[in-house]
């Protein structure tokens, strides 16, 4: 079966949603998706800096907290058109927390020099999010569809010209004349991870596969406070660090305070700081968790500001109010993905890619809390508008299928990525992850695995969320992005690109 449209969206996140939103009134869109994303799990918020706020203030926590190694011209079209996108939201229906004088509440979180952190349902934003723009797109003509896409469709020409579609037992080839990749983080490649299933790197391999080049693959974040509940793989609860933001601090099994005198900003430091010294601690003291203390915190604002997480304690046992919570780090965002420009192009003509997949540059080493809602609705929406100004032409030409090989190990890639590209690296571990990779065949998480190790392979320093125990400084001749492209053997190979600092 044929279906064809002008553009297709992979991902109903809140990246792909902005994206069709923004195109309803001028283009024929299709709408794809496997499942809910990770958008409707975020809980802490989305932050805008406005009103007394300075979005150059914005912009410069989003770079000090991506250890100075993001783009900048990037970065301010974030902080610059955050605001007004956010304005958009809430006039599409999204109903945000507010003080009691009307004003939206905000709040602090890891990195930011001010409360900026907007929130609804306390500590369930994402869902809100996630239904208002649902809701919006349903006064829309922009159909849905919901199925695996597990191929893109190359003219001879070298153009993308349609996706394969994987809905139960059928495939269905749909023609477009643009794709647009926003099928989020890669979650699922790591045994542990906050993201739901569907998230598993899928618009990575899709993206290589059609000759696309990747960026900053090895700069994984892990949020240093997973609740933990004694399971060791799957969809782990998150404890937003916004009950930080409020007053919780983190102990070690001896009670002591584990981010007192590490980093000005104490327990509010970048994720990338907080969850070394965690999982330094845990190291240290042969433990799999260490503590989260809100005991200091009124209950009222617990249970008025947290009601997420009170659930998720309270299903392992715990009382959030009373006793300290069980916390880890687990994998949590990608900052790196599919490389693209502003308006969300990527190498490979009539493909685009936008929110967590796609590398801006705007995380640059490390994201900056509750940057990541904010990247989708500010670049879903740039890359609309690219597409509604200037639509590639349709390609008659001949075309042929990239269909995504099977994984046919994903527990063992998973293991393997796990041991040797969490949070501390080597290169003996990253060398041993390459050869136990090599006999696993070439499907999708196989394909984002070998990604991530060759670039934290290729990168010899650490900065932000990438940490190698051989070389523990960052070091200015590695001022430079590792770009990872596939060869004819859909193997890895990089190179390296000077980090622009032109603002
Ligand atoms: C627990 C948690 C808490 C978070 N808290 C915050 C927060 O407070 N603030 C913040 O800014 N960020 C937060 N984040 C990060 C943020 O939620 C994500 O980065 C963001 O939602 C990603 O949006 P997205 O649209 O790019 O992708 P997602 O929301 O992950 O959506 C991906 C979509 O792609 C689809 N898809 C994937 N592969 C395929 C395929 N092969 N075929 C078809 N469809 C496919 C999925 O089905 C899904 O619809 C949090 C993340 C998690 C997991």
């Amino acid at each position: 079966m044929t279906r064809t449209v002008d553009v297709v969206v992979i991902g109903a996140g809140v990246a792909g949603l902005s994206t069709a939103l923004g195109l309803a009134a001028t283009r024929d869109v299709l709408l794809l998706s496997a499942g809910d994303g990770s958008t409707p799990w975020a809980q802490g918020g989305v932050s805008a800096a406005y009103g007394e706020d300075d979005p150059l203030d914005h912009a410069r926590d989003t770079d000090i907290a991506g250890a100075g190694f993001c783009d900048l011209r990037n970065v301010r079209a974030l902080v610059e058109e955050g605001p007004q996108r956010l304005a958009e939201l809430i006039a599409q229906g999204a109903r945000f927390d507010r003080d009691d004088d009307g004003s939206l509440s905000r709040t602090l979180e890891g990195g930011h020099g001010r409360s900026r952190i907007v929130h609804a349902g306390g500590d369930a934003t994402g869902a809100e999010v996630h239904r208002a723009l649902r809701s919006a797109l349903q006064l829309t003509g922009v159909q849905t569809m919901d199925g695996r896409t597990i191929g893109l469709i190359k003219s001879d020409s070298g153009r993308i010209v349609g996706v394969l579609v994987e809905t139960g037992t059928e495939i269905t080839r749909i023609d477009a004349r643009a794709v647009v990749l926003a099928t989020g983080g890669v979650g699922n490649a790591y045994l542990a991870s906050t993201n739901p299933p569907t998230v598993r790197g899928d618009g990575i391999a899709l993206a290589l596969r059609a000759g696309a080049s990747v960026v900053d693959m090895e700069f994984v974040q892990f949020h240093p406070t997973a609740l933990f509940t004694g399971e060791t793989g799957g969809q782990l609860p998150l404890v937003t660090e916004a009950v930080r933001g409020e007053g919780a601090v983190l102990r070690d099994m001896h009670g002591r305070r584990i981010m007192a005198g590490r980093h000005p900003r104490a327990d509010l430091a970048p994720r990338d700081v907080v969850a070394r010294e965690v999982e330094a601690t845990m190291r240290r003291d042969g433990s799999d968790h260490v503590w989260l203390d809100a005991t200091s915190i009124a209950p009222d604002v617990l249970r008025q500001r947290f009601p997420t997480v009170l659930a998720s304690c309270a299903r392992i046992g715990v009382d959030l109010l009373s006793e300290q919570i069980p916390v880890a780090p687990a994998e949590h965002f990608l900052c790196g993905g599919i490389r693209t420009d502003r308006d969300g192009a990527t190498d490979v003509p009539g493909l685009y890619a936008v929110g967590e997949v796609a590398a801006t540059g705007v995380h640059g080493a490390n994201r900056l809390a509750s940057n990541s809602l904010l990247e989708g609705l500010v670049f879903g929406r740039r890359v609309a508008t690219a597409l509604t100004l200037d639509l590639p032409a349709t390609d008659h030409g001949h075309s042929h299928e990239l269909a995504l090989n099977h994984d046919r190990e994903p527990e063992r890639v998973r293991a393997i990525l796990t041991k040797y590209a969490g949070i501390r690296r080597d290169g003996a571990g990253l060398n041993a992850a390459a050869d136990e990779l090599e006999p696993l065949g070439t499907g999708p998480l196989a394909t984002v695995a070998r990604s991530v190790i060759a670039a934290a392979t290729t990168r010899q320093d650490s900065r932000g969320c990438h940490w190698r125990s051989d070389y523990p400084h960052s070091d200015e001749r590695w001022d430079e992005h590792i770009v990872v492209r596939l060869d004819k053997d859909d193997r890895p190979t990089t190179r390296q690109l000077l980090h622009a600092t032109t603002q």
